[in-house]
C-alpha cells in the first residue's frame, strides 16, 4: 500500500483538515493546527509546511511505516522543529495512524498498548468578561461555571486577569481573588478549577497571583509565565504548592526535556495537532510520567484534533483531563457524520471504539465549506502607555 494523493482542506472558523489516500482506496483524516493566521486571506505557514511535507516525504511511501515518515519528516528538515513544522508533522501523523487503524479494523489506542481507562476527563472553559465590572465578571464566571457542572462536567478553567502590567497595582490582584472565589464557591470543593494565566503574566505578578488565588485549590495553574521563561518558571514552583502546568507552546520531547527536569510542573500540555501528532504525544506523555507529572493535551481547535486527543488519553496513565471546545458546539460537530463520540456524560466520554481516529468526516460538508473567507487578524496587545504586552 502506498500513499497516493492528498487534499488540504481550510474551512471555518480557521482549521485544516487533511484528507490522505491510498492505493488501496482508504482515506485518513488528520488536523493540522493552523498556525499564523489567515490575515488578510493570505495563506497559513502550516498550508506550505504541510504540502513540502508530504512532496517530500509521504508521497509514495507506505502508510504503516508511521515512525519512519516521522523520522524522515524531523530529521530531513535541517531547520526543524517549531509550531508551523511540528503542525504539519501532527496532521500528517494523525492521518497515517487514522488509516492504520481502518486498515486493522481497531481504534488507534488499540494499536498503542490497548485502553488504560474506560473514559476520558473533559473540561469546559468558562469565560470572564475582563473589561466589565469586578462584580458583573466575577457574578457572569460563576453562572457559566454553575451552568457547566450542572451539565456534567467536573472541572472547568478560566483565565482569572485580562492584560497587566509589568507590575500591576493591588486591585489587579483582588479582581482575580473575587472572581476565582466567586467561582470556587459556586461550584464548591468536587469540582477542578483550572485557571490559564496564559503568559500574560511577569514572574514577579505571577508570584503575586498564585500566593493571591492558592486559597480557592486550583486543578492546576496553566502557563503562570511565558514559556520561554523556563528558570523562572522553576522559581515559581518553588514558592507554591498550586500545581503548575504548561506545554501548549512547545512542540517537541526536546522542547519539553528542560521542563520535565526542572521539576517545575505538575502537568504537561502537548498540543497533539502543534506537537507532532500522536507519535510525539505519546512519547512526551511517557517522559512526563517518568518525572511524576500529569498529561493535560492542548486542545481549543476541531474535532479531527480532538479525536486525535482521545487516542492518546485513553492508553496514557497519566491523562488527568483533556481540554476542548468542540462538545455542545454546532459548527464544529457539523464536520462529522455522528457526533456521539463527542457526547460526554457527567462529563467524561467513553473511550471511542471506531476504526482509526473514531471518527467519521462529512465529507461533502467539508468540501462545501472550504476555501470560504477565513481572514483573522490577531489584535495586539497594547498596555496602557502604548507598549505591546501579551494577550
Ligand atoms: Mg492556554
Amino acid at each position: 500500500m502506498r500513499i497516493t494523493d492528498y487534499e488540504l482542506f481550510e474551512v471555518p472558523p480557521r482549521w485544516q483538515f487533511l484528507r490522505l489516500e491510498t492505493s488501496d482506496g482508504l482515506v485518513g483524516w488528520g488536523e493540522p493546527y493552523t498556525k499564523w493566521h489567515f490575515v488578510n486571506g493570505s495563506a497559513p505557514a502550516t498550508r506550505s509546511a504541510v504540502d513540502q511535507m508530504i512532496q517530500h516525504y509521504v508521497l509514495d511511501a507506505d502508510p504503516a511505516r508511521i515512525e519512519d515518515i516521522w523520522q524522515s519528516m524531523y530529521r530531513s528538515s535541517f531547520y526543524r522543529g517549531g509550531p508551523v513544522h511540528m503542525s504539519a508533522i501532527a496532521g500528517i501523523d494523525e492521518a497515517l495512524w487514522d488509516i492504520k487503524g481502518k486498515r486493522c479494523g481497531e481504534p488507534v489506542h488499540e494499536l498503542l498498548g490497548g485502553r488504560v481507562r474506560d473514559r476520558i476527563r473533559v473540561y469546559e472553559h468558562v469565560s470572564v468578561p475582563h473589561d466589565e465590572p469586578v462584580a458583573d465578571a466575577a457574578a457572569a464566571a460563576a453562572r457559566e461555571a454553575r451552568s457547566a457542572v450542572d451539565e456534567g462536567y467536573t472541572a472547568v478553567k478560566l483565565v482569572p486577569t485580562g492584560g497587566l502590567e509589568r507590575i500591576d497595582v493591588p486591585a489587579t490582584i483582588d479582581r482575580a481573588e473575587t472572581v476565582v472565589g466567586a467561582v470556587r464557591e459556586e461550584v464548591g470543593p468536587e469540582v477542578g478549577v483550572a485557571l490559564d494565566f496564559h503568559g500574560r503574566a511577569s514572574k514577579s505578578m505571577a508570584g503575586r497571583l498564585l500566593d493571591a488565588l492558592e486559597q480557592f485549590d486550583p486543578l492546576f495553574v496553566e502557563e503562570p509565565v511565558l514559556p520561554e521563561q523556563g528558570p523562572e518558571l522553576a522559581r515559581l514552583a518553588e514558592q507554591t504548592t498550586v500545581p503548575l502546568a504548561t506545554g501548549e507552546r512547545l512542540y517537541s520531547r526536546w522542547d519539553f526535556r528542560p521542563v520535565l527536569e526542572s521539576g517545575a510542573v505538575d502537568v504537561v500540555q502537548p498540543d497533539v495537532s502543534s506537537a507532532g501528532g500522536i507519535t510525539e504525544t505519546r512519547k512526551i506523555a511517557a517522559a512526563a510520567e517518568t518525572y511524576d507529572v500529569a498529561l493535560a493535551p492542548h486542545c481549543p481547535i476541531g474535532p479531527l484534533a480532538l479525536a486525535a486527543s482521545f487516542q492518546v488519553d485513553a492508553c496514557a496513565p497519566n491523562a488527568l483531563v483533556q481540554e476542548q471546545v468542540v462538545i455542545g458546539e454546532d459548527r464544529p460537530l457539523s464536520y462529522v457524520e455522528d457526533p456521539s463520540p463527542f457526547e460526554p456524560t457527567d462529563g467524561f466520554l467513553d473511550v471511542p471504539e471506531g476504526p482509526g481516529l473514531g471518527v467519521s468526516i462529512d465529507e461533502e460538508r467539508v468540501r462545501d465549506l472550504d476555501g470560504e473567507d477565513l481572514s483573522f487578524e490577531r489584535p495586539v496587545g497594547r498596555r496602557p502607555d502604548g507598549s505591546v504586552g501579551e494577550r
